[in-house]
């Protein structure tokens, strides 16, 4: 930063703002009072603001949730606010490396402490290293109490100022108002930490958080400008839309020649609808080759992968949840590994979705959805993960686990060892068990996984199949399901609970 500084004329910059926390804690009663006390002052945010009953107006009409972000005035300088709390907006903003939000104001019921959303946005906001407030909220419900709260935080890792740590707090009551301001005062002191700036005569950039298509005025995109001056007739580009920035509105829907970041924008004038998450910019983007492609390339024309890769498949309730899926996972850390997704579709995992995904190799990953019985029996039988969840959080980190584990050839069959009859010869162990998936069979090699010391990933020996048996038969192989008898050799002596994994 320091040496930006000396090179280039940086000025400062408004910090943007997202909030978060669990469901009824308080985020859009929040939003809502930051957004209409700031109108009420009546502040030179907005050029002549009129009274505030017309500026309520506009409101209704649509104005301000077109462009879905805000900016009020506080102590005389700007703060930029994401008017879409949770954690939906926060992942479509990580989505493709974009980190538009500078702070986070994370929302603590007083009265309920820390939930399961709450503990969910602690682990993304360390993960993505956004500072954050903490406002505990409800205040007037109990009294001004807000022991549980604090206590609920140190519990979840969060180191309050005072407790030992150095993460900001107030009470606060999102519906009488009470400690709002002094809320906006640490958010300005904590921006101050930042060092936000911005660089005046670089090409104007930022990031596009929502788009719509008006049947009057075309491509919408709302945007947050992070760099340069946005101007009006200046090209707009994305990795997929171009553009010229026709027409260009302030979060107030008035018409304005130019901006200045951090400050939210509607730009008209794409020709088609850029992508939620997107960066923008007044210059081009250098193009990179679309996932698809790439997959097109490396599946159907069989071509190996350079790097190791990961398919999925993704599914969800709905077209959005389907969305959100598709850029949280793009978020996720991947090394220098690579994802593919050979196909995201809306609806319940079926056989179909499984057969594709057994051509491919791909795991399936399913948002608020159920997997039908069929394509559950498939999964098993050729060892293709499904991962489902109600909460994208823990796909991310499924995906994530994945990841680690990739590069190796994945599991054709897999014993559960449940007895072990004779290890007097380690050369010749004979031991039962259970086909927990694929087919185990005989004159194979396997990796010996033991849980709690490294399981699949860190293999504590290996081994070769001498024979099977079921019940007296001497037998080839055995499906998912069958209880067999195994005759192994391996250095390592097969303990009750490990599983013996076949790759290949
Ligand atoms: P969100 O899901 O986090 O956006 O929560 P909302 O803002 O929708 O609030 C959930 C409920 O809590 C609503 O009924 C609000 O009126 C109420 N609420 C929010 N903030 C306060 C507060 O400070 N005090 C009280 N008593 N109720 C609040």
């Amino acid at each position: 930063m320091a040496t930006k500084m000396e090179t280039k004329n940086l000025k400062p910059r408004p910090p943007i703002v997202v909030v978060m926390g669990h469901v009824d804690h308080g985020k859009t009663t929040l939003l809502d009072y930051i957004r209409k006390s700031s109108f009420r002052g009546g502040r030179a945010a907005l050029p002549e603001a009129g009274e505030p009953r017309s500026v309520a107006e506009r409101e209704a009409g649509g104005i301000t949730q077109a462009v879905g972000a805000y900016e009020i005035i506080h102590n005389d300088r700007k703060i930029t606010f994401i008017d879409t709390p949770g954690h939906e907006a926060f992942s479509k903003m990580r989505s493709r490396g974009a980190e538009v939000a500078d702070l986070a104001i994370l929302v603590v019921s007083a009265d309920e402490g820390v939930k399961t959303q709450t503990k969910e946005a602690i682990d993304i906001l360390n993960e993505a290293k956004t500072p954050f407030i903490v406002a505990i909220n409800k205040i007037d419900r109990t009294g001004g109490n807000i022991e549980k709260a604090k206590n609920d935080l140190a519990n979840s890792g969060v180191l309050l100022e005072g407790f030992g740590g150095q993460v900001s707090y107030h009470g606060i009551s999102a519906k009488t108002g009470e400690g709002v301001s002094e809320l906006l005062d640490l958010i300005l002191l904590a921006a101050d930490l930042e060092n936000l700036t911005f660089d005046p005569s670089a090409p104007a950039s930022g990031y596009i958080f929502e788009v719509r298509h008006d049947s009057r005025r075309g491509a919408e995109a709302s945007v947050v400008i992070k760099n340069g001056i946005l101007k009006r007739g200046q090209n707009a580009y994305t990795k997929t839309a171009n553009g010229k920035v026709k027409i260009l509105e302030n979060f107030l829907g008035e018409n304005v020649n130019e901006l200045e970041p951090s400050a939210p924008a509607l730009i008209l004038g794409f020709e088609k609808l850029p992508q939620v998450g997107e960066v923008f910019s007044t210059e081009p983007i250098v193009q990179t080759i679309s996932v698809r492609r790439i997959l097109a390339k490396n599946v159907i024309g069989g071509a190996k992968a350079e790097k190791p890769a990961l398919n999925l498949i993704l599914k969800a309730s709905d077209a959005g949840s389907l969305e959100a899926l598709s850029m949280a996972l793009k978020a996720v850390d991947r090394g220098d590994k690579q994802m593919n997704v050979i196909e995201e579709s809306v609806g319940d995992a079926t056989d179909g979705d499984l057969q594709n995904a057994i051509a491919t190799g791909a795991h399936i990953i399913g948002f608020k959805i159920k997997v039908q019985k069929g394509a559950k029996n498939l999964a098993e039988a050729h060892g293709v993960k499904i991962v489902t969840s109600e909460v994208i959080y823990d796909l991310m980190k499924a995906v994530e686990e994945f990841f680690k584990t990739i590069g190796k050839p994945v599991a054709m069959g897999e014993l559960e060892v449940l007895a072990v009859f004779n290890q007097k010869k380690l050369m010749e162990q004979l031991v039962g068990g259970r086909v927990v998936l694929g087919t185990f069979r005989t004159k194979a090699s396997f990796e010996i996984a033991r849980a709690g010391q490294g399981g699949a990933e860190n293999p504590v020996g290996n081994g070769k199949v001498l024979g099977l048996r079921e019940k007296k038969t001497e037998i080839n192989s055995a499906e998912v399901g069958k209880e067999i008898g195994v005759l192994a050799s391996s250095q390592t002596a097969i303990a009750v609970g490990d599983r013996l994994i076949i790759r290949k």
